[in-house]
């Protein structure tokens, strides 16, 4: 969970009064959408112009969360997933550029990072519920099911293809961050240029409020002087995620397994890692966060240096 800790607001309300050259006004909404309040901050000129922008993000949100959602099972992800059995079946273009970096990752993180996982989630989603280990038999089957390898791409028609009966896709990973950054085009095409998205505690940004650096954010366990705080401090056209164990986890025979799945166990991870990211846009942000929970120091040490744009705090 990152905190916001100085987002310029009262500060910029109050000059506004004060001071009639500031002609920017600081404006927040919040909505429930992918089951947290979805906060958006913002400067505008003009109420009308901030409540249209906010409430066209909202509304741009909300049919994302159409498209990608593993509980409804009407969304395009989910029909995919009964669909797309050994048969390619065209998707949206905002499903196949979900699909398409999901994949180019899951072979960068050498299938730490796997969308295919819906299989195993489900699983662990029962054996959190009742805090005993799925049966061998059932994991076994649920891992016959789940494997990058096994959702393959046609970039030309942007199509996918399921080579296994029972797949089922979770975007889980990746599609909060993905999602962040659309609302964040949305209200860009609104004429908002600086404003703040945040949901659950992972949130992406513009240019900075008027008449300072950036966005102020709070990385907790960073020291002050870290990289990743240091960034924080004054953050611009940037993401934020935090994935890990600290909110949702089971312990089961005294070992603590977080919600996020390690594809080659097929269980909960074990690690008790949380990982901070601070990437360029939400959808790396998230989908880095995730992976660097599941991969050991040394792969993450290497992945992080393969992508220099990315500030990680791995705890
Ligand atoms: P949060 O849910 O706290 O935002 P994450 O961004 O890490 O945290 O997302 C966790 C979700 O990602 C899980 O609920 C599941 O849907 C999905 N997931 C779990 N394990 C993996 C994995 N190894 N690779 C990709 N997605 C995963
Ligand atoms: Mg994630």
């Amino acid at each position: 969970m990152v905190v916001l800790v100085n987002s310029g607001c009262q500060q910029h309300a109050d000059n506004k009064q004060e001071n009639s050259t500031v002609e920017s006004a600081f404006y927040q909404y919040t909505q429930l959408h992918l089951g947290v309040q979805v906060r958006i901050a913002l400067y505008a000129e003009k109420e009308e112009n901030a409540e249209v922008a906010a409430k066209a993000s909202f509304a741009r949100i909300a049919a994302l969360e159409d498209i990608f959602s593993n509980y409804r099972p009407k969304s395009e992800l989910s029909a995919l997933s009964t669909e797309a059995y050994r048969k390619y079946i065209k998707v949206s273009d905002e499903l196949f550029f979900l699909l398409e970096t999901s994949q180019a990752f899951a072979a960068a993180t050498d299938g730490a990072f796997d969308i295919t996982l819906g299989p195993m989630a489900a699983l662990w989603k029962q054996a959190r519920k009742d805090t005993l280990l799925p049966d061998l038999e059932a994991l076994a089957a649920a891992r016959e099911k789940s494997g990058w390898k096994l959702l393959e791409l046609d970039v030309e028609t942007k199509s996918a293809r399921l080579r296994q009966a029972g797949m089922q896709l979770d975007a889980g990973g990746i599609a909060k961050g993905y999602i962040l950054d659309e609302a964040m085009q949305t209200l860009n095409q609104h004429g908002i240029t600086s404003a703040l998205i945040e949901a659950g505690g992972d949130l992406v940004v513009s240019a900075a409020p008027p008449g300072r650096a950036g966005w102020t954010i709070e990385v907790p366990g960073a020291p002050a002087n870290s990289p990743i705080q240091q960034r924080a401090t004054t953050l611009t056209h940037a993401a934020i995620a935090t994935s890990g164990d600290t909110a949702q986890f089971v312990e089961i025979n005294g070992i603590r397994y977080a919600h996020i799945i390690n594809p080659k166990t097929g269980l909960g991870n074990t690690s008790g890692t949380v990982a901070t990211v601070i990437a360029p846009n939400g959808i790396t942000a998230d989908k880095f966060a995730t992976a660097l929970t599941v991969i050991t120091a040394e792969a993450a040490t290497a992945l992080l240096r393969q992508n220099p744009t990315i500030f990680a705090l791995i705890q």
